[in-house]
């Protein structure tokens, strides 16, 4: 059977190699302890926050399909939030979020819909690949130590667009098209308190200054009850301050976390930051997935398509589909 690579575990990753699993053997290799990726939830004394993606939205009719039975077995539920805009002259509009459009959340988190994808696979946690040698049909991949990890027919990365460049071999035929993609980062701050908030919503869009989101996490269905408040910085903001101390983001977050609500967040008994040094991926015209089939090479991820969820999974899903043909 041929053997695939794939560098990196979250959502485009996983998608693939579950589509892809009976056709080839696949071996994933992920840097961090869990898998999902940017589909995260971090725990602390009580307190849960999903401190990347928020919820995420089903257009496609694949996508549709692919959540029914997580929709079934509850690793997937609705997110009826009450949801308010906010601009700078403060509440600018407000609905609550129903069957209609329906917005998604992972339960008891964010990244239970990876855990789930990731339960059959073989993967390989804590394990940064820092270099793929050798030519097509023999790939070899190091990790950061030189540590050998396998030979491979097929290497295939789902990394953000600005891990890829330094990944692939210069042979890779898309190398252009990955590094005109690019993905401003973000800070995601997260605030635990010992009594409820008194705020008449549970998730904001902020518009025009450094803060882009605010949501009440424990709000979100399934959750635990300590209150969590997930702020996130705009793209913006983020990218303007990625080399500044996590003290300084934090004051400065808080600051206008406060200012945007109208409340003194100073109180909160739990604070912890997370910079995403690779966020939000524009939207990309071109194919969903780039596949270089005489190097058999691979790059897949949101990136390719938007910044979300879905496109995560419609890029794992289109590699898989066209690589069929060639494994
Ligand atoms: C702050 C934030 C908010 C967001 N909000 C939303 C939202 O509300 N709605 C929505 O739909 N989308 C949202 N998104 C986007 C969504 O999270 C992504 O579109 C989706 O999770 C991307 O999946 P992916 O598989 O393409 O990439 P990732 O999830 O980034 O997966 C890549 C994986 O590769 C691993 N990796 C990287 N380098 C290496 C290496 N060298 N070796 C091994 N492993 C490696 C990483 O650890 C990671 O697990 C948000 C993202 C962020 C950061």
């Amino acid at each position: 059977m041929t053997r695939i690579a794939v560098i990196g575990a979250g959502l485009s990753g996983l998608v693939f190699a579950n589509t892809l699993g009976d056709a080839a053997q696949i071996r994933l290799f992920e840097k961090s302890r869990g898998y999902g990726g940017r589909m995260a939830t971090r725990r602390h004394e009580g307190f849960q926050f999903d401190h990347g993606a928020q919820f995420f939205t089903a257009r496609s009719k694949s996508f549709q399909s692919f959540l029914e039975p997580c929709l079934e077995a509850g690793v997937v539920t609705r997110w009826d939030a009450r949801f308010v805009e906010i601009d700078s002259d403060g509440i600018s509009g407000r609905r609550i979020w129903n069957g209609e459009h329906p917005h998604y959340v992972g339960v008891p988190g964010m990244n239970a819909l990876g855990r789930v994808l990731g339960e059959k696979l073989d993967i390989v946690l804590d394990t940064p690949v820092d270099k793929i040698c050798g030519e097509a049909g023999d790939w070899r991949l190091h990790d950061l130590e030189g540590r050998d990890l396998g030979r491979f027919d097929w290497v295939v990365t789902s990394v953000p667009a600005g891990q890829v460049a330094a990944l692939m071999p210069v042979e890779f035929s898309h190398l252009g098209a990955v590094e005109g993609c690019s993905m401003p980062g973000c800070y995601a701050l997260m605030l635990g308190f010992s009594e409820p908030l008194s705020l008449e919503w549970d998730a904001a869009l902020v518009r025009n200054g450094a803060i882009s989101w605010i949501s009440v996490d424990n709000s979100k269905p399934g959750r635990v009850d300590g209150t969590s408040l997930l702020v996130q910085s705009s793209n913006q903001w983020a990218e303007a301050n990625m080399n500044r101390t996590d003290r300084y983001v934090v004051s400065q977050l808080m600051v206008e976390t406060s200012r945007v609500t109208g409340q003194d967040f100073s109180r909160a008994e739990h604070i912890a930051l997370h910079r995403w040094r690779y966020a939000n991926p524009g939207q990309r015209r071109g194919a969903r997935s780039l596949i270089d089939s005489r190097q058999r090479l691979a790059a897949i991820g949101d990136w390719c398509i938007r910044g979300r969820v879905e496109s995560a999974f419609q890029s794992g899903v289109d590699a898989a589909r066209r690589m069929r043909s060639l494994v």
